[in-house]
Formats: C-alpha cells, structure tokens, sequence
C-alpha cells in the first residue's frame, strides 16, 4: 500500500461539516477533469480553498493518494443531502486526467477500498457508485468499463482483501512497513504466506536495527 499524504482541511473550511461519519458505505467517484495536470495533488489543493459544499476524503491518481477528510467525518459529494451518501459513506475520487494513467489509478483505488473495507469493516456490497445515490452518471468512466467494469473494479477489490493483513494485524503491519522490518517484492507484502526460518533471521535482523529498538537502549 503505497503511502497517504494528507492534506486535511482546516477545521473551519465550509466545506468540512464535521459531522460523525460511521463509515458504512465507500462511495466510487471520477473526477470528470480531463485536464492536463487534474491529479491528485490538484485536487487536494483546490479543496483547501473552494467555497462551496464539494468535499470528499480521498483523490487517487496514478501515483499518489490524498486524504482530505478524516474517515469518521462527513463530506459533500453523494449529491444526496442529509441522505445515506453523505452521511454514511468515505468516497474516492478516481482521476482522470489526460497526462495520468486510468488504469493505474483505478487499481490505485481498489487497493485503497480494500483498505478501508478492512479498516471499517465494509461489505463489498457497501461499496457503491456514486449513481447509487443520485442517478448521476459517475463514476462516469467505470460504468462506461473504462478502463474495466464495475465488477472487474469489485473484483480487484475482493482479492487485494484476501492479501491484506486482518483487521487486528493492520497497525502491526504498517507499521512494520514504517520501520523497514517487513519489505515487499515490489508487487506484494505476501501478508498471507509463511515465513521461512531464513526470513526470519533477516526480520529479527532489521527489528535490532530499527530506530524503535536502538532508541530503546
Ligand atoms: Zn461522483
């Protein structure tokens, strides 16, 4: 999983209702921006200084995520009102940005889904278009099966949950990660798999050169 730069909104933003959010729901969205250069970090930064009732908690290029809001609080972008997608769900913007690569930001973003469903602990069912609470025709590019089909989306999603850690592992394995004692092979953690005695020895090699251990003594 590759890092989330955060970039939330101050606290008084208009666009930062600060209402609970129980995370029922992950909403899918794409941007509609074309534009050259409409990624992520584009979007974080405009979010800082709209005014008007747009907001969401996730941008998902094909490099970077962005997190704008915290999970657990409410944003505009169901077009749904005080409904079900506002108040219930975490949405993901998928960027379509002529100089981005979809593909790469779609699988970008099923990733990201996977993690919050283990996070939260979300169904797959939960996860839902926009369309699903509004009518409007977005995420415009997955149901037009660009750059694959809502199912095949769904799908990706399902098998990076049968790779990721368990709910109670998460924490453990972030931050793990954070601390360069689990690396992956570039593709996978293999979060599933055994660990050989010699992957062992280099795991309990890297823990006694972690900062954590050193700063200890
Ligand atoms: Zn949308």
């Amino acid at each position: 999983m590759m890092e989330i730069k955060q970039a939330i909104l101050a606290a008084d933003r208009i666009n930062r209702p600060g209402i609970d959010n129980p995370c029922q729901y992950i909403t899918i969205h794409n941007t509609g921006n074309f534009k050259a250069g409409a990624h992520a970090a584009a979007h974080a930064a405009w979010l800082q200084t709209v005014n008007e009732l747009v907001s969401w908690h996730y941008t998902v290029d094909d490099m970077e995520i962005y997190q704008h809001l915290p999970d657990d609080e409410t944003a505009y972008h169901a077009g749904d009102g005080s409904g079900d997608g506002n108040r219930k769900s975490i949405a993901i913007e998928i960027c379509v940005n002529a100089d981005g690569n979809l593909l790469a930001a779609t699988e970008n973003a099923a990733r990201l889904a996977a993690r919050l469903c283990r996070k939260h602990n979300i169904s797959l069912e939960n996860i839902v278009q926009h369309h699903h609470w509004s009518g409007k025709n977005c995420p415009a590019q997955l149901r037009g099966n660009e750059p694959y089909s809502w199912e095949m989306f769904l799908s990706k999603v399902a098998a990076e949950l049968q790779e990721l850690p368990k709910a109670w592992a998460l924490q453990a394995a972030d931050w793990s990660i954070a601390q360069n004692i689990i690396r992956g092979d570039g593709m996978s953690y293999n979060w599933q798999q055994p660990v050989s005695r010699e992957e062992l020895a280099v795991i309990l090699y890297r823990f006694k050169n972690s900062l954590f251990f050193t700063e200890k003594l």
